[in-house]
């Protein structure tokens, strides 16, 4: 690893790898992933990625609308605009980089249907959209000379040149610790679902970059902002619940509870395809009412080759775990999915601080508002980290390469005792207890107060620093700011 580069990006999922290929191929680039690099949000998307590609049957306004009705109106709206209208050329991009999306009959890009959105607009590869978009980008990542990448390599710490313009960014690597400097940095370290119990999330989602960024002084907004899946399997015993795609009542899923009986018109009249948080209130309510968390998703009354050509990854994973989609009802229950807030930034990516950029689920640029439109993340993290990356080379190419001051930086301690076992175990459980779906205030004030405690404690005492110390103070961290929003919104 060099000492030195013009840009560093935290993250190898779509957000970083996007922001990548689209920075100037002259500038020195250290692209890192804290795992492998496939192992991402990204790579588990399954549903597709919602963009106005067809303006004869579709129009920008529709999906600015859909996506303020699901947002509860509380989405910024020039954040909004840029998205859905700059967003279709990105998809273009994807398919023109390699990324194979399904094709109709006449060679056009299918699309399909998702809870919220009033038109057709969602383009995918069959039930695997993120890894093939993960591996197309990663494919052509590889191919530029400029961008060094290191995957099982964490960012543990990034400070200001105190002389200076740039960062320093602390990483482990195989047990090393580098500095290198940089002029900018993109954080790119996706969600904090693993801040929950029962999370769809992968496991590199602990909100670190958030962290990261709230240390250094970086405003993070609306982090209670949190998408509650209504139809994780429900079978599963793991922390990481599958998902099954909200395109599978796009195409007609029926949502049964414990009898049997279809039940979300009861309280919603747009049925099953109503957005998600408010599917899985309404579960939530009828889960009160008939005293059972038994619920079902059915699509067997379609056919069954259909079914198996349109969700091949769906199917097979369900048959593993002993249902069959094309017979069986799926049994299915709520869970953590995603984060509509995070590290606040601008239409250009930028954070508060000079030359510090996020973008993609870590980031909070407010297109989401309150809650999600289903395929809107994945349009988030092309668009906002294409525009972080051509800001930081018009700034490159306006102002030179920020280069390192004269003042070193801090030396900083790395060794220390091991952090005890449980830790983040008992953070999850605060977390499910205090804020699943609907806040529970008191368990909330509570929880607060044992997180903080928590979080004082790995902040104050020496200890050992290594990915479970990151992680860990990673998710105290974010706890802390999620209930902290949670009790103060309460008693405003
Ligand atoms: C099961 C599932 C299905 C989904 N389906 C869809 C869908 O159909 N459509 C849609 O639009 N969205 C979907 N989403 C949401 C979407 O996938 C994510 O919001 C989006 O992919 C996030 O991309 P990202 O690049 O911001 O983060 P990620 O793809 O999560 O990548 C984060 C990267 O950061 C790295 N990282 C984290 N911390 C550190 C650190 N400290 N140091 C170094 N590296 C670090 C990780 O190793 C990883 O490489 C889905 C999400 C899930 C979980």
């Amino acid at each position: 690893m060099k000492d030195r580069y013009d840009v560093i990006i935290a993250g190898t999922g779509t957000a970083g790898l996007y922001a990548a290929l689209n920075l100037d191929p002259m500038l020195s680039v250290l692209l890192i992933s804290k795992n492998d690099l496939t192992l991402s949000n990204s790579a588990l998307a399954q549903g597709g990625v919602a963009a106005v590609i067809n303006k004869e049957s579709d129009t920008y306004k529709s999906h600015i609308a859909d996506t303020l009705i699901a947002g509860g109106y509380k989405n910024d709206l020039s954040a909004l605009e840029v998205l859905v209208t700059e967003g279709p050329s990105d998809v273009l991009r994807l398919e023109e980089l390699g990324v194979n999306f399904d094709m109709d009959k006449e060679g056009n890009l299918q699309m399909t249907l998702e809870g919220g959105h009033s038109k057709r607009r969602i383009v995918h590869h069959k039930d695997s959209t993120g890894a093939a978009i993960v591996d197309g980008l990663l494919l052509k990542v590889k191919e530029r000379p400029n961008i060094d990448i290191y995957d099982h390599t964490i960012m543990y710490s990034l400070e200001k040149d105190n002389g200076g313009d740039g960062f320093y960014a602390g990483l482990l690597r195989g047990g090393e610790y580098y500095r290198p400097f940089a002029g900018y940095v993109i954080l790119a370290t996706g969600g904090i679902g693993r801040v929950y119990q029962y999370t769809t999330n992968s496991a590199i989602a602990t909100g670190d970059g958030i962290t990261l960024a709230h240390m250094l002084g970086a405003p993070i907004k609306n982090l209670s902002y949190i998408q509650f899946h209504p139809t994780a399997f429900a079978g599963e015993k793991g922390r990481e619940r599958f998902l099954i795609s909200e395109a599978v009542r796009g195409e007609g899923a029926y949502l049964l509870n414990a009898a049997g009986e279809r039940f979300v018109q009861n309280y919603d009249p747009r049925g099953e395809l109503a957005p998600r948080d408010v599917v899985s209130k309404i579960i939530l309510k009828e889960a009160a009412r008939q005293g059972s968390e038994e619920f079902y998703l059915d699509i067997t009354y379609k056919d069954s080759e259909f079914l198996k050509q349109r969700f091949p990854m769906i199917y097979e994973r369900c048959l593993e775990e002993g249902v069959d989609i094309t017979k069986d009802r799926i049994p299915i229950y709520p869970c953590q999915h995603y984060l509509m807030g995070g590290i606040d930034v601008d239409t250009k990516g930028r954070t508060s601080i000079s030359g510090l950029y996020a973008a993609g689920e870590c980031s909070h640029t407010g297109v989401h508002g309150k809650n999600r439109l289903a395929s809107n993340s994945l349009l988030e993290a092309l668009v906002f980290s294409r525009r972080a990356a051509v800001d930081i080379t018009l700034n490159i190419s306006t102002n030179g390469r920020p280069k390192p001051s004269d003042i070193p930086p801090a030396p900083q301690r790395t060794q220390g005792q091991p952090l005890p076992e449980g830790i983040r175990t008992k953070i999850r459980a605060i977390m499910q207890e205090s804020y699943f779906v609907n806040p529970d205030i008191e368990k909330a004030s509570k929880g607060l107060r044992e997180i903080e405690k928590i979080l004082n404690d790995l902040l104050s005492k020496s200890y050992a620093v290594n990915e479970h110390f990151v992680e860990a103070r990673s998710l105290a961290t974010v706890a802390s700011i999620i209930l902290r929003e949670v009790v103060s919104n309460a008693a405003s």
